[in-house]
């Protein structure tokens, strides 16, 4: 304490504070946690609206509140204090009256005759230290607390009111400020704030008005108001990016709500220049550059420090700019695994992937397909305090805490490949890294992901074998990917059903269900169904959407036909053996819990024909000897087979009556067809490998497989052809 008394004499010394933090804000800058250039615009903030220091910069977003309270502990010595938890004794309320608590932002906390321990929001305020002592004749010793827990123990204790609650800890700013940072909280009547916006702008001279008054258009109320307004009714209408588009004779509002846009509203043409700069102001763009597309970024608070971030980007089209403004609201990511989509079982088996020390994990989807939600997801999972994660983005959508995001920007050199590079040097345990589009990144990942790291990453594929394929592609050798692979997540978004309004469809083409995918023994109970539309869902029928998801774990069977190349086709029907779910068994199975319509199902995902069973996938293969009797003549067992290798011999009555020497000749299937005993003997001449399909499936496997079936009836054809043959030529012999 010896240390902090010093310090505590000397700041006393060199300033004196007024109660708004103007030591704590000297001291973060002298301590270089923020700029001196950072402290200056706070200071100047701070004379207008006389709020506190910290709020400020916490505002601004140079630290965030933790970070203060963090460094306050460490630079003064003094302990971090959460008051609920801390227990503190009410009788020491009395002393310090709420208009006093108030006032100098505090909390009793505990204390004996002589000390008086007090949870501050301010430590480095002195003259409180020196106010509260004096009052108490105590020696105080402070802690330092932060906003929510002080405001918390105030309603608990204290029993403010919610207004003097939402007062302490709002973040927004306190007077009317710069428009942009109104703290907006109700839509208003669209239409007559439509006119509005037209009228006073068609007063400053429409279309013709020049550069300056562009500039007095975009700050005019109505115009900001307007903006303001477009931009809240995206967020109450929970539609995921705005279309503002300038077209020859109408200039639209048009929002994306659960992937399908709908048109908002329609706008005067007179007010596009006016519009298009207050946007460009808002984001910090160059509102003169009007001939290139720009990139920029509009913070809007919705009060109770809620803060919605929209991506802006300006495309100058023919009838002017269009704007495109993506939401990034934070409270609207879903980052719980559990309510991606994913079933249970999936998701253990991805749990468990996650949890490897190291290897490569690869999300796959079109753009839209949710696959950086679920990547956050995964690496938030992973995020502990001893666990160190890197990511490298295009840009950076979202801030965790305690992740390091790096935007990665080509133009200036910091390409995915360069990000990774330097990623290697900063000994991270988890990598993600946006997007592998070239060799090099693709080269710099495997080797992460084979020398200690998780690596995840994504591409833009369809499916899990095609992400391999992809890779493969790139130039990868099979071997470096399959030795790194974990394995591969392809996803798809189908919107959900309204619960308000779902019902089952009881009508249904079974026949078409098969030819879609589902299971011919399941089909008869296969439910379906859909919304009605209702006031809920604004009349789809849809609200919501959920995950569709294939994937494909890196089993030994499938390391080893990666490492192999095999094709796209023969590496699914492996993987599908080894119990990958493709993305239309998955999307069916939603459609049957009622998660998802039919349409969405059979819109968003393909049925994938080679997705055959696995007794037809990878039968048992025998080898067979010289003389090994393979079938005997009066058996009744049902199987049927295929020849890979070798010759067979057909013997019936004692005699050969025939050969089978065909590679991929089917024999054997008709005692499983009529139901009978084997009616003759096949035995194995010479070495012979024969595949082994149960009988007891053929039926089914001509009925659903007609290539497999024409395949087994030429076989059957050629055969008795030969047969036939033979016994004429024996007939003519004797
Ligand atoms: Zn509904």
């Amino acid at each position: 304490m010896a240390q902090a008394a010093e310090k505590k004499s000397s700041f006393k010394k060199s300033v004196q504070d007024s109660g708004t933090g103007e030591v704590l804000g000297k001291m973060l800058s002298k301590e270089g946690q923020i700029t001196r250039s950072q402290l200056k615009e706070a200071e100047e903030i701070q004379k207008k609206t006389k709020e506190r220091i910290s709020k400020i910069i916490r505002r601004l977003g140079y630290m965030d509140e933790d970070s203060i309270i963090a460094f306050l502990a460490r630079q003064m010595s003094i302990p971090v204090t959460n008051i609920t938890d801390d227990k503190p004794d009410p009788s020491l309320m009395k002393f310090i009256p709420w208009d006093m608590a108030k006032e100098y932002m505090v909390f009793p906390l505990r204390g004996d005759a002589k000390i008086l321990r007090l949870a501050m929001l301010d430590p480095t305020n002195f003259n409180t230290i020196e106010a509260v002592g004096s009052r108490l004749k105590k020696t105080v010793k402070p802690s330092v607390v932060s906003e929510k827990n002080l405001a918390d123990a105030y309603l608990k204790y204290y029993k403010i009111k919610q207004e003097e609650y939402d007062e302490i800890v709002r973040l927004a700013p306190v007077d009317d400020g710069p428009a942009e940072e109104e703290d907006i909280k109700t839509v208003d009547d669209l239409g007559s704030l439509i006119s509005d916006a037209a009228e006073d702008v068609s007063i400053e001279g429409g279309e013709e008005i020049d550069e300056s008054d562009q500039v007095g258009g975009a700050a005019d109320a109505a115009i900001v108001k307007l903006v303001n307004t477009i931009l809240i009714k995206s967020v109450t209408d929970g539609a995921s990016d705005i279309h503002i588009e300038p077209f020859e004779k109408s200039y639209q509002v048009r929002y994306r709500k659960d992937g399908v846009l709908h048109k908002a509203m329609n706008l005067p043409l007179n007010i596009k220049l006016a519009l298009v700069s207050r946007i460009k102001i808002m984001a910090m763009m160059n509102i003169a550059e009007k001939r290139r597309p720009q990139d920029g970024r509009i913070k809007l608070r919705l009060g109770k420090g809620r803060a919605i971030d929209f991506r802006v980007s300006v495309l100058p089209t023919l009838f002017g700019e269009s704007i495109v403004a993506r939401l990034l609201d934070q409270s609207k990511l879903q980052i719980d695994m559990t309510k991606l989509g994913f079933s249970r079982k999936m998701l253990d088996r991805f749990m468990e992937l996650l949890h490897k020390p190291q290897g490569l994990i690869l999300v796959t989807g079109p753009t839209g397909s949710g696959k950086t939600n679920t990547l956050y997801s995964a690496v938030n999972i992973l995020n502990e305090p001893h666990v160190k994660i890197l990511t490298a983005e295009d840009p950076v959508e979202f801030n965790f805490a305690g992740i390091n995001q790096v935007n990665v920007r080509p133009e200036v050199g910091l390409t995915f490949a360069s990000a990774l590079k330097a990623f290697l040097r900063q000994d991270p345990e988890v990598i993600l890294i946006g997007e592998i589009r070239d060799l090099d990144t693709a080269e710099i990942a495997l080797k992460a992901a084979s020398t200690g790291h998780m690596v995840f990453s994504t591409l833009h594929t369809n499916d899990c074998p095609s992400t391999v394929a992809r890779i493969l592609d790139i130039g990868i050798q099979g071997y470096m990917l399959s030795s790194a692979l974990v394995g591969v997540l392809a996803q798809r978004l189908l919107r959900k059903i309204c619960q308000d309004c779902k019902y089952e469809v009881k009508k249904i083409d079974r026949q078409m269900l098969v030819d879609e995918g589902v299971p011919k023994e399941t089909v008869e109970n296969f439910k379906v169904f859909q919304g009605k539309g209702c006031v809920v869902c604004g009349g789809s029928g849809y609200k919501g959407r959920v995950g569709a998801f294939e994937m494909m774990e890196a089993t030994t069977a499938v390391r080893d036909a990666i490492t192999s190349q095999v094709s796209e086709g023969q590496l699914r029907k492996i993987a599908i053996k080894d119990g990958m779910m493709t993305l239309r068994m998955d999307a069916m199975e939603k459609v049957h819990n009622g998660i998802t319509t039919l349409n969405e199902a059979l819109g968003k995902t393909v049925l994938v024909k080679e997705a055959l069973p696995a007794y037809l996938l990878n039968p048992d293969e025998l080898v067979f000897d010289d003389g090994d009797l393979i079938i005997k003549e009066g058996n009744t067992d049902r199987n049927f087979y295929q020849l890979l290798q070798g010759h067979l011999a057909i013997i019936k009555n004692g005699r050969i009556v025939g050969e089978i020497s065909q590679p991929f000749e089917y024999f054997g299937e008709m005692s499983s067809l009529m139901d009978q005993p084997r009616t003759a003997t096949i035995k194995s001449r010479g070495k012979s490998v024969v595949k082994v399909f149960p009988g007891d499936k053929l039926r089914q496997t001509i009925e659903d497989y007609p290539d497999i079936a024409m395949k087994i009836i030429r076989s059957l054809v050629i055969r008795l052809t030969e047969a036939d043959k033979k016994i004429s030529q024996m007939g003519q012999k004797q």
